[in-house]
């Protein structure tokens, strides 16, 4: 019934209601009257506060802390908040919601520590980039028992688990924020929250067991983040980068008995590892590390056996990128040198030295009833054992998940309820933005699109529809950067599936294809040569479609999960198997024809946009919490707060847009039957109808909420943030 959608807004401190009545909207001339502190914008770009002494016609004269005064434009001028309201602890308290007032509230709590803050009903987190004492044992348990009110991921994690407990429904905590923002830490505190709760059921003990084996597999060491969450990073590395965190594990830590069985060298000779000279990270002992991940992979009951076939299997990605060719004639065909390392990996993975030469340097094709083996040329033999390592290394990661999850799952009493988070790489925009960014920033768009219509969309049309007094607000949408992407036939990625099997198709003929069929499109613009520019929600980004096409196909050939399926070890066989099982399944979007042997294999892209749409049909069954992590400057370092850099990732994501709706919305909401019922045992004396909502009404009278608080809706009360927890506690001490 109705009783799905009731929720309640997380308690934030209730503002008096004379404060609220102030408008954030253009107030300079007040202010110029009243000489209160206005914000002016300096010509570095940094806002100064400082008083207007006076104002006469369009300039005003105005003095800042320094002393020095300065004749400005008086419309330049910009409202500051009463010093009484510095460092609210949510921007829904500030009188002025403008974007100095924001961004000097966010700066007065940081630099004190206080990295979190709440924008309405979103939680901004600003990382700290060094330990504060916010976290532990007694932190947790104060925020189970409530005695602490200030903003804090233990609190939204608190709220998840209480709503999912009162309205049955599944929760999600939804985390973004840009590269090194602090996604991962938050997640993990969230973690820590749950396993807290977890009640000595020894669940909590293994859940965070888990996160060394997902930070082991899953992150790498980047430019902008020693602990990176990433993909596809396994035979290419940039300089000053690392690979995946487990292969230098393993390199620097795995026990001698185990080096031998595995023909381990030191990371430096492995060319997958050498391509960047970073191979160590400052603080971190990759060999102890190796222990945890090992005593993490006992937690979660993989066997030894299993452990053993796990390091088998990355030692064999590591030698096959030692593979090397020779080319046999002037057409640049190759076949493989036997050395070290074909020896060694058809030794790991448990197959004949002849099957794994032919696999890597020949294919197999059906030309029309006729099966021809096709010798390769140089490149095409290096895609191809590129591919298979990244196919193992991907094959491996959803095992171990598969693994874990089992592990969680077995024994366990369940409630059939869930609290998903979701650590998800936010919006990327380089000097050079490749295949990569581009899929993460359609990933993005979409979260977005989720984002924008919980908090704003689904808000509006509740209101009206159930008939309650509502000004429409304005925000941003960005359905049509969305319909570039998936229009078909003729959107990006289409386009881009359609390029990638045509086999004269090149970077070059994609990009004259967009910019052809897209030049219409408000959010495209075609830039020189290969590139091109998307309009993104939180900015535009220029891509270069250079390895696009490359990147796109799947070059995991047939012959290679063949050989995988035909290894003795178990492991290569569970991943042909499944990926057998994969290209078989229905899926989501157009399949990827080739033509030949492998057709019906899916683009990379479509297959992104698969498990995009899956994850998001996921979350739309969840009741979300937003969590947004900003990062407050580039160079990871502690207490440096660039308002620039900050003022933008706020901008990205709306964070102003959200303390509006919500301040002039009633973000709580309950039917009339819920309300009547949870509290109607509170009324001191009796009503004499018991419809609903006459009991609602008593109620509401009885505890004093005054009319602005709240609107009484067909089917619903809505209530501004903040009412509803005299109620809710009132319930909580006479139950
Ligand atoms: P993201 O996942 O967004 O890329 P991370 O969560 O890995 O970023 O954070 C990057 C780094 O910032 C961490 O390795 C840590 O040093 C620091 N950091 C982030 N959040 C916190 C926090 N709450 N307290 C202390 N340090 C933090
Ligand atoms: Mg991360």
């Amino acid at each position: 019934g109705d009783e799905d959608s009731d929720s309640v807004a997380p308690p934030v401190p209730s503002i008096s209601a004379s404060r609220r009545e102030h408008r954030w909207g253009d107030t300079t001339s007040y202010a110029a009257k009243k000489k209160l502190q206005s914000w002016f914008q300096l010509p570095n770009g940094r806002w100064e506060l400082g008083k207007i002494v006076s104002t006469s016609g369009s300039e005003s004269v105005f003095s800042l802390p320094d002393g020095k005064v300065l004749k400005v434009k008086t419309d330049r001028l910009v409202s500051a908040n009463p010093d009484i309201l510095d460092g609210v602890d949510d921007l829904m308290q500030l009188s002025y919601l403008n974007e100095p007032s924001v961004l000097y509230n966010l700066e007065y709590r940081y630099i004190r520590d206080m990295i979190y803050t709440k924008a309405g009903p979103v939680l901004v987190a600003i990382n700290p980039f060094k330990k504060v004492p916010l976290y532990g044992n007694e932190y947790i348990e104060s925020y189970k028992r409530k005695t602490i009110e200030s903003p804090h991921v233990y609190a939204i994690t608190d709220t998840a688990i209480r709503e999912m407990i009162r309205d049955e429904v599944n929760q999600s905590i939804i985390i973004s924020g840009e590269s090194g923002a602090g996604k991962t830490e938050t997640a993990k505190i969230a973690m820590q929250y749950l396993a807290a709760l977890g009640g000595g059921s020894g669940i909590e003990y293994e859940i965070l067991k888990t996160n060394p084996i997902l930070e082991a597999f899953g992150n790498a060491k980047t430019l902008r983040n020693d602990n990176s969450s990433r993909f596809s990073r396994v035979v290419q590395c940039t300089e000053g980068e690392r690979s995946y965190h487990i292969f230098y594990y393993l390199c620097a830590g795995a026990p001698s008995t185990l080096k031998g069985k595995l023909n381990l060298r030191s990371a430096s000779e492995y060319k997958y590892l050498s391509q960047s000279s970073c191979h160590s990270i400052v603080g971190v002992d990759d060999a102890e590390q190796f222990r945890i991940v090992m005593e993490a992979l006992d937690v979660v009951h993989v066997s030894k056996d299993d452990q053993e076939s796990v390091f088998a299997m990355l030692a064999a990605v590591l030698w096959l990128g030692n593979i090397s060719f020779n080319v046999i004639d002037n057409e640049n065909h190759v076949e493989v040198v036997e050395d070290e390392g074909l020896f060694t990996v058809a030794e790991l993975i448990g197959c004949g030295v002849e099957e794994l030469k032919v696999a890597l340097s020949t294919r197999k094709m059906r030309v029309g009833n006729d099966n021809i083996v096709q010798k390769l040329k140089l490149s095409q033999a290096i895609d191809t054992r590129d591919a298979l390592a990244k196919s193992i290394y991907a094959c491996l990661f959803e095992w171990l998940v598969e693994q874990i999850n089992k592990s969680l799952a077995v024994g366990k009493r369940r409630t059939g309820r869930s609290i998903s988070i979701l650590d998800i790489y936010g919006f990327e925009s380089f000097d050079r933005n490749s295949f990569e960014q581009f899929c993460i920033n359609y990933a993005n768009e979409r979260l977005q699109q989720h984002f924008n219509r919980h908090l704003f969309k689904l808000e509006q049309e509740e209101y009206i529809q159930d008939g309650i007094d509502w000004a429409k607000v304005e925000f941003e949408d960005n359905q049509d950067c969305l319909r570039l992407f998936e229009k078909k036939p003729l959107g990006l990625l289409s386009l881009l599936d359609e390029e990638s099997t045509f086999p004269n198709g090149t970077d070059l003929t994609f990009a004259n294809k967009l910019k052809q069929h897209l030049k219409s499109n408000s959010c495209f613009r075609g830039e020189r040569e290969k590139a091109f520019t998307v309009s993104h929600y939180a900015g535009e980004v220029t891509y270069d479609t250079s390895g696009f096409l490359e990147k796109n196909r799947d070059l995991l050939h047939m012959d290679s999960i063949q050989l995988m399926s035909s290894c003795s070890c178990h492991l290569p066989q569970k991943f042909a198997a499944n990926m057998l099982a994969q290209s078989e399944k229905p899926v989501v979007g157009p399949l990827y024809k080739s033509g030949g042997a492998d057709s019906q294999k899916l683009s990379v892209a479509t297959k992104f946009k698969g498990q995009l749409f899956q994850l998001m049909q996921r979350l739309e069954n969840t009741t979300p919490h937003f969590i947004r992590c900003i990062k407050p400057n580039n160079l990871q370092s502690a207490g440096l707060y660039e308002q620039e850099l900050v003022l933008q990732q706020l901008r990205c994501c709306g964070v102003l847009e959200v303390v509006r709706i919500s301040r002039s919305g009633f973000p709580t909401r309950m039917s009339h039957q819920k309300f009547a019922r949870r509290y109607g045992f509170l009324l001191s004396e009796s009503v004499t109808s018991q419809d609903p909502l006459s009991v609602s009404v008593a109620i509401l009278h009885q505890f004093n909420i005054l009319p602005e608080m709240y609107q009484v809706g067909y089917t619903k009360l809505f209530f501004r943030t903040g009412q509803i927890g005299v109620l809710e506690d009132t319930r909580n001490r006479t139950l």
